[in-house]
């Protein structure tokens, strides 16, 4: 089904007048150089994310606006103001001196979303080390190798994580000191580990930023691996330019906004969206340490008064599959404006935001390598559903053929970006022949494939390893499981490309149904009907299979490469970030 595009209002009946007033304009005056002048910076040229994030805005008077507005899984709720957010920053960025930790050391957290972990992030970057937040829900291997390739020093970790951290501290030589942070919750502490309240008490609330050049590196995020194995892309302080400046532009965020970002710091959105972008835009987050159930997230919404909100298309398929009546039960006119991204955006979730919740999501495309968002819908500008929208002010952002020319409109490419961006990666940490090999002709090649239309509104066509080749005919997976998902009794799909001596590859889905469906043979042929219909039969999946659940990453991306394996009978390969 074509969707139509969602049109947008005049300007002047926002409720808050976007920043993002003209694209046209701001994009042709837009240099990212001239971020600077928004943000403070240090004496002697130096640049800091935690300093931008937070500091300043102490700097400024705003010391006392609310910066974590946190509630625990348990319900209970604490409030911590940018003072408050500067001083237990110092205190840990101390710690770690205290510790005899240097400069571009790392320090990893492993724990859940608890006040300690967003503090030792800013402290670790005020003392100049590199921060790599982990999922706190990776078994001892995943999490363990990531330790293991950054020689992390420093471990900020739960009680909770106690068997899983002896099982990985054999192999992880580096490590030289693990602190429990247990906020509050705290058991005893053991054999060769040190307690966060214990250091904490100890150490100044002052502390004098150590000195870093915006090309120091600074974050770690090893990247999701739908394909592989994950490899640390390594973001350097400069990055800071472009957490500002799309938190300004693409998050829409003003200064009184209570704004959630429903994404884990262990994947980039957390850091970058959950952390930097909305803190050196000073704005009040939400975070909330509990999972996912769509009535506690609408909950949140309304008591903490949400109005900006940040989340992944998994998410909205789920709030879908709970059905539009839910959100009637809630007051949910704080929101003003909403958001996804991490993984294509189906158009019938775009279409169901607006039915349901009064505004479409607005779907934004970027990868842990781009650091920030790249590709994006705005507040202003009118949405086609499935379209991932235009390249943020000062990306240069193309669909190329093999030789780096750009594609004719309408036709597939690689979707490509001009490198020189400040939040792009530097490296693959011990991997600098990978990060070589993501680079031909000026570009920086994604590895999505993609078009742009006559309109000059970016599309996702998949992977370039999803894309499957039917009787020679290319077919994202994408586009079929948007098809299959408008049936009503299809909760998510995943499609593969399975061999076939004819046609080289089929297509192939495998289907969750919505609750109250059952799987038969009779829906089976419905399925294959209803898609045939919508999308013809050279595009059409030919087989589809019932499952209960999709294998998905925890960052909540469909692994299409598992399906595949499974089906096929071969080597599941790296699992790392499966989410069980
Ligand atoms: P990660 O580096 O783990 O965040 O994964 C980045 C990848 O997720 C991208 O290269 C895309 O394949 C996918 N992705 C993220 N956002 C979108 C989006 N809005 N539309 C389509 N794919 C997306």
């Amino acid at each position: 089904m074509d969707y139509p595009t969602i049109d947008k209002p005049p300007i002047e009946q926002f409720r808050v007048r976007p920043n993002l007033d003209d694209y046209a304009k701001v994009r042709s005056s837009f240099v990212y150089a001239d971020v600077i002048k928004e943000l403070d910076g240090l004496p002697g040229g130096a640049l800091n994310i935690a300093y931008e994030a937070i500091d300043r805005h102490l700097v400024h008077g705003r010391g006392n606006h609310l910066c974590w507005d946190w509630e625990g899984k348990d319900g209970s709720r604490e409030q911590y103001s940018y003072a408050d957010a500067a001083r237990m920053s110092n205190q840990f960025a101390n710690v770690l001196g205290r510790l005899g930790v240097r400069k571009g050391e790392r320090v990893f957290v492993f724990m859940d979303r608890v006040p300690e972990l967003y503090a030792a992030v800013f402290g670790t970057l005020k003392a100049g080390c590199i921060t790599g937040p982990l999922f706190s829900a990776f078994g001892p291997d995943a999490a363990g190798d990531r330790l293991a390739d950054a020689g992390a020093c420093v471990l900020v970790t739960s009680s909770e994580q106690r068997r899983k951290v002896r099982e990985m501290r054999p192999n992880l030589p580096a490590l030289q000191h693990i602190i429990i942070a247990d906020h509050g919750r705290e058991d005893s502490i053991e054999d060769g580990e040190m307690s966060w309240d214990d250091l904490m008490r100890e150490a100044s609330t002052e502390y004098q930023i150590v000195h870093t050049s915006p090309e120091d590196p600074a974050v770690m995020h090893y990247t999701s691996g739908t394909t592989g194995k994950s490899k640390g892309a390594v973001h350097v302080h400069q990055a800071v330019l472009g957490h500002y400046a799309t938190g300004k532009y693409v998050l829409d965020l003003h200064a009184d906004d209570i704004y959630w970002c429903t994404a884990d710091p262990g994947w980039v959105t957390g850091t970058s969206y959950g952390m930097f972008a909305p803190h050196t835009n000073g704005v009040t987050s939400v975070i909330y340490e509990g999972g996912f159930s769509a009535s506690k997230w609408y909950e949140i919404i309304q008591q903490h008064q949400v109005s900006v909100w940040y989340t992944a298309p998994t998410a909205i398929r789920l709030l879908m599959k709970a059905g539009g009546d839910l959100p009637k039960k809630y007051d949910l006119s704080s929101l003003r404006y909403m958001m996804s991204v991490g993984e294509p955006l189906n158009p019938e979730a775009v279409v169901w935001g607006e039915k349901h919740l009064g505004m479409p999501f607005h779907d934004n495309w970027w990868q842990t390598e781009t650091g920030s968002i790249m590709v994006a819908n705005y507040p202003i500008l009118p949405i086609k559903p499935g379209s991932m929208g235009w390249p943020m002010p000062g990306i240069e952002a193309a669909v190329v053929d093999h030789e780096g020319k750009p594609a004719p409109a309408g036709e597939e490419g690689d979707l490509a970006l001009r490198p020189g961006w400040p939040s792009m990666f530097r490296t693959y940490w011990n991997n600098e022949p990978m990060y070589q090999s993501k680079f031909a002709n000026g570009w920086y090649i994604t590895g999505d494939r993609g078009r742009i239309d006559d309109d000059g509104y970016f599309w996702f066509i998949g992977r370039a390893d999803d894309v499957i080749n039917t009787a020679g005919h290319l077919v994202g997976p994408f586009e079929v499981e948007s098809a299959l998902i408008e049936h009503p009794a299809v909760a998510e799909a995943g499609v593969i490309g399975k061999p076939d001596p004819v046609a080289m590859e089929v297509v192939k889905a495998f289907v969750t149904l919505k609750d109250g469906f059952e799987p038969s043979d009779r829906l089976r042929g419905e399925l294959l009907q209803f898609s045939r219909k919508k999308l013809g039969a050279g595009v059409a999946p030919r087989e589809i299979d019932f499952i209960d659940v999709l294998p998905k990453t925890r960052s909540g991306k469909i692994m299409r490469r598992l399906l595949k394996a499974r089906e096929l009978g071969l080597p599941e390969g790296n699992t790392d970030t499966l989410e069980e």
